[in-house]
């Protein structure tokens, strides 16, 4: 009896026999090893079988090489974003701590008499103080969302109001930078149920954006529109508009159009970042658009019809 179905030569000797004697006498079980088993472990077979593994292990050698190298390249570009970040953070918390300083040096000299004079200057300093806690927000609302530990409360808010409201506390600083102020608010209330201090984190980082890179184009326009889904904040200036090549990575953490050591203005490249990643956990949104005759847009998207929040 034989398995398999190779042709055997009945002259052939088996490769290995065994008797079954005294079970069986002169029976025995007999192994041949047939042609195509035995020329794959020589010659041509053993040679492919070889060079498999060696390319395999070249692979893996090549592999493993490129993920070190890439992985090198990353932790550098990591270390090199982080200097550039602390710096950065470190150069804009300077610009409102400089101007504290100067201001309430100004008046604990006793060098201002005129009443006016003093009341300009308490209120550069309550601004500046102001910038300096949303800068301390941005960076402390970063690692929150950075770790997933952000909470939001969601509250009901009248847009009409709150914008008025926030507009009235932080209308020196645009109004030192020169930019007109045109709001354009509907008649009656636009309710939504949001966080009132992410709204408001997300609302001023795009206008101290309007007063960082925009002070030249002269206006500021900050514009409710209800509508039936999403009620809309825009903010409009008649700046430099973001270049076609930047918009899809503004809202990117880290990213800034102008990041050389030499850049006109401070920043951390976070303001945009965090807006958005509020207003989405929320469930609205932050876009881009180009304005007509040149400056930007930045429209806040505020559901109506508030969902759960994504924290
Ligand atoms: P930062 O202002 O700290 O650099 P942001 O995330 O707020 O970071 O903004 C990212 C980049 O988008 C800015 O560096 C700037 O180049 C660009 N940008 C933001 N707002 C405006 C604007 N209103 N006009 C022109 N460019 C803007």
């Amino acid at each position: 009896h034989q398995t398999g179905d190779s042709q055997l030569d009945p002259a052939a000797r088996p490769d290995a026999a065994l008797s079954l004697a005294p079970y069986l006498p002169h029976w025995q079980v007999a192994v041949y090893l047939t042609g195509s088993s035995s020329t794959f472990f020589s010659g041509r077979g053993f040679i492919i079988l070889t060079g498999l593994l060696l390319t395999i292990f070249l692979a893996a050698v090549l592999l493993g090489g490129a993920l070190l190298t890439w992985q090198a390249h990353r932790n550098m570009l990591d270390a090199r974003r982080k200097t550039t970040f602390v710096s950065n953070v470190s150069h804009e918390l300077k610009t409102p701590l400089t101007s504290i300083r100067m201001y309430a040096e100004l008046l604990s000299g006793d060098r201002v008499n005129d009443p006016e004079k003093t009341r300009k200057y308490l209120g550069v300093i309550v601004e500046e103080s102001h910038r300096l806690t949303r800068l301390v927000n941005n960076v402390l609302d970063f690692s929150r969302l950075e770790q997933g530990r952000k909470n939001y409360h969601l509250e009901p808010i009248d847009l009409n109001g709150f914008i008025r409201e926030l507009l009235e506390n932080h209308n020196l600083r645009v109004a030192e930078s020169g930019l007109a102020l045109l709001v354009s608010l509907p008649e009656g209330q636009a309710l939504v149920r949001t966080d009132r201090d992410a709204l408001g984190q997300a609302l001023l980082n795009l206008i101290d954006n309007a007063v960082k890179y925009a002070a030249d184009g002269g206006e500021l326009g900050v514009e409710l529109q209800p509508g039936p889904e999403y009620h809309e904040i825009r903010i409009l200036d008649r700046g430099p508009g973001v270049p076609v090549e930047h918009r899809a990575r503004i809202f990117k953490k880290f990213h800034r159009v102008d990041d050389s050591l030499t850049a006109r203005q401070p920043g951390s490249g976070l303001g945009l970042s965090i807006a958005q990643r509020l207003m989405r956990d929320m469930g609205g949104d932050i876009l881009f658009e180009p304005r007509r005759g040149g400056g930007s847009i930045f429209i806040i998207k505020i559901p109506v019809n508030s969902r759960k929040t994504r924290s």
